[in-house]
This record gives structure tokens, sequence and C-alpha cells, in this order.
């Protein structure tokens, strides 16, 4: 079994963002960037599954700039055997980033494509979807626990808002990962060592034939407004005073 894990490079978790003073959009001059952490999760997996023996090799791809290299040698660190860099200094949309992917899924041919639930820059939750719709293949999103069968299906179980969802998928599909389905691995040095020597091609959106232009316009960006500080009352007596008389909620 082979399988494609998606990785997009983002402004690290941990970064206070800076919104552009314009709003035109999020300053990321000289930020830590870092593999999205859905798709630390989706690399895990994969590598996991390579592990267990359910597969036989594990290639991350990217869409980003040339910095994105920095990434996928993360991935091959943690345990991918090669990585594809679609490069672009262009701001991809979801839409692209499905149908470049799709490309690349008619090139090698995987039995499974896996995704993170959400890009946490954009948010947009919607790569994984778009994918699936374009090659015709069936969807788990936001899986937290998943098998495969071994016999061309894997099961695979969600998290709903009424309890727990268990689906059976047969493969070819494409699966986007949830926080739960498993702790991603610290890369080792002797494995970073490693990955400097492992194949990593490069290949741009056009060679693929996919336009990357906008589909969608940026209206504005704005940082949400600073909460006021709180207080701490002395007793219970002052917090209802303060609800019923400054609050005015009892
Ligand atoms: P989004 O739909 O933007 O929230 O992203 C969902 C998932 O799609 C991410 O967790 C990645 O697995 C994948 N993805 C989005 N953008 C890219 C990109 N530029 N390169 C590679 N994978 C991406």
């Amino acid at each position: 079994m082979k399988l494609l894990v998606a990785i997009k490079r983002v402004v690290d978790y941990n970064v206070k963002i800076r919104i552009r003073p314009d709003g035109s959009g999020v300053d990321t001059a000289n930020l830590k960037m870092s593999m999205n952490p859905f798709d630390e999760i989706a690399v895990e997996e994969a590598v996991r599954w390579k592990e267990q023996g359910k597969a036989a090799e594990v290639v991350a791809v990217s869409v980003g700039p040339q910095g994105a290299q920095d990434t996928l040698r993360t991935a091959l660190a943690m345990g991918a055997d090669r990585a594809i860099l679609v490069q672009t200094d262009a701001e991809v949309e979801p839409l692209a980033v499905a149908k470049i992917l799709k490309a690349i899924a008619a090139q090698e041919a995987p039995d499974a494509v896996l995704l993170g639930k959400q890009a946490i820059d954009d948010d947009s939750n919607q790569t994984g979807q778009m994918l699936a719709a374009l090659l015709g293949w069936p969807q788990g999103t936001f899986i937290s626990e998943a098998a495969p069968d071994g016999a061309g299906r894997v099961t695979l179980v969600r998290e709903v808002d009424g309890g727990l969802e268990t689906l059976s998928l047969a493969l070819p599909c494409v699966l986007t990962t949830d926080l739960r389905l498993n702790e991603p691995r610290y890369a080792s040095l002797p494995n970073i060592m490693k990955a400097k020597k492992k194949p990593l091609d490069v290949t741009t959106p056009e060679a693929l034939g996919v336009s990357v232009a906008p589909r969608l316009a940026l209206l504005k960006i704005e940082a949400p407004p600073a909460r006021k500080a709180g207080v701490i009352v002395a007793s219970v007596a002052e917090l209802v005073d303060k609800l019923k008389n400054e609050a005015k909620v009892l």
C-alpha cells in the first residue's frame, strides 16, 4: 500500500501573529514556520502504518515556497520515504491545492491520501473534501482512529456531535486527521541526518497543468477586539451584586 501525505508549511502555532497594518493579511516576515499540526498527525499515522507492515511507501507532498523543503525534510525525518515539493510563491487556495494533489495522485497512484482536517493559518477545512470530490474517491474526515484491513478497506472512527461514527471505506480513499488520532513523534537527530539524503523532487503547478490564480478576493483581515481585564471579587455577595447591577445578567 502506498500513502501520499499532504503537508502545509504554516506559521508555527506558538507564534503570536501580526496583521499587516493595511488589513491585507498576516505579516509572515521572519516568523518561525512549521508543519501544520494536523499534518504532523497525518505523517505520524502513515509512518505507523508503514512500521506495522500495512504500508510499503510514504510520500510527503507540499505546495508552497522553497522554504517548504524544510517542512518536507521534517516529514522525511519522521519516517516518510520521499518528498515532492510543488514549488510556488503564490498563496494557493484549497481548490488549487486539491487539483495539484489530484495531479500528483494520478502520477503516484496512492492507495490513500492523508491530509490534516484543516490548516491552522487559513482554517479552510476544504482541501481533503475537494480532493475526494475531484478524484471521485470515498472520504473519511476528522478521523480519530483508522485501521487498514490489508484487504482493500480501512475502518475508521470519526468524532461527531452525537458520539462516535465507525465507517468502512474502500481504498483508494481520502482521509483527514483529527487531533486524537495519535501523538506525533519528534524526529531524532540520527533520523534528521538520514532525512537529508532521502529523495526530494521539485515540480511546479504549471508542470502539473494547474492554475493557482486566486478565485477568492480577500477583503480584510482584522484582529479580534482585545479582551478587558477581569476583576477578582471578595465574596459571593459582591459577585451577585456585580452580575445584577453592572453586567445586568441576573
Ligand atoms: P485547509 O483546507 O486549507 O484547511 O487544509 C486542509 C489540509 O489540506 C491541510 O491540513 C493539509 O494536509 C492540506 N493542505 C492544505 N494546503 C496545503 C499545501 N499548500 N500543501 C500541502 N498540503 C496542503
